[in-house]
């Protein structure tokens, strides 16, 4: 555990995965609701809560569920260290998660998980993000794709089965790369087009089926860039339960042809930055944000 700190520290590396001295333990090993427990429950990309001082947020608790009778809508999801947490899941009849509030509802702000990010408790901030993850998962898959009968949850393991047919469902996860492609002193880096988020970033997209991690870095960046790439280096990953993502960090450098043909539907800007002008990204939590930091720094070449 030093290590890893010590290693967290030297390398600013402050992703939203990184809790320590905290442990996150996702084994599915349903407790009990507590009344001090915290729930979420998500609308869209936003999540119930109350702001406090010091750019935190407090999450209902379960009292306030089991006290209207809404105990059995509390799913299980995972705990740090001793402190588990749950999602609310409306009655399966009952419409799609969202419009189906708790009736109170009105005494919480439903804050967007870009603004969760900013929170200064590192823990909850990833607990939020990896129960939206959980919570994608349990609300599309309510019912059966393959008979339309309703799933229901195994007591074993987080799956979903279906007593009809025997289908069994697990956790879905997407794959997929952040590329930061060197030019010597020159960053190739990049902004959306047509999303909310509008800062730097870099060269990223799914993995496609049967397609191999490198061959999905060569593929994006010549998709959205029109440049060819060598020698790549996995740098790190993070869980990014916001997109339902694992995301795999991969070093490379130019091959040949350095002009920038630019995909105009996926991009507004792809650009060669020099190293003095990459802006400062260290409290970012991303995994984009640290490979940028680590490019700024000098130290894309280290092994992490
Ligand atoms: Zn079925």
């Amino acid at each position: 555990m030093k290590l890893l700190m010590e290693r967290a520290s030297c390398y600013n590396r402050v992703m939203i995965q990184d809790i320590e001295p905290k442990v996150f333990y996702n084994q599915y090993e349903p407790v009990s609701p507590r009344p001090g427990d915290p729930v979420f429950v998500f609308m869209q990309k936003q999540v119930m809560a109350v702001r406090k001082p010091d750019s935190i947020v407090e999450f209902p608790t379960a009292g306030e569920f089991i006290r209207r009778g809404l105990k059995e809508n509390l799913q299980y999801l995972f705990r740090i260290d001793d402190k588990p947490y749950f999602l609310f899941l409306p009655d399966m009849y009952a419409g799609s998660a969202g419009r189906d509030l708790p009736a109170f509802a009105d005494q919480y702000e439903f804050i967007p998980l870009t603004e969760v990010r900013k929170t200064s408790d590192m823990a909850e901030m990833f607990a939020c993000m990896t129960g939206f993850h959980l919570h994608t998962w349990y609300d599309k898959n309510r019912f059966c794709g393959r008979c339309g009968k309703p799933l229901t949850h195994s007591s074993a393991e987080r799956m979903l089965r279906c007593s009809a047919c025997g289908n069994m469902v697990f956790p879905m996860i997407a794959p997929a790369v952040i590329v930061g492609v060197t030019n010597g002193e020159q960053l190739l880096m990049t902004k959306y087009a047509g999303r909310a988020y509008t800062g730097w970033a870099l060269i990223a997209g799914f993995c496609e089926i049967g397609e191999r991690v490198e061959d999905t870095v060569r593929r994006e960046v010549l998709e959205e860039a029109g440049v060819h790439v060598k020698n790549l280096r996995y740098v790190d990953s993070q869980p990014w339960g916001v997109d339902s993502n694992l995301l795999i960090g991969m070093f490379c450098e130019v091959d040949g042809d350095t002009h920038i043909h630019m995909d105009r539907e996926e991009l507004s800007r792809a650009v060669w930055v020099d190293r003095a002008d990459v802006p400062d990204m260290k409290d970012n939590h991303s995994l984009t944000g640290y490979m940028i930091e680590l490019f700024r720094t000098g130290r894309e070449q280290e092994q992490v």
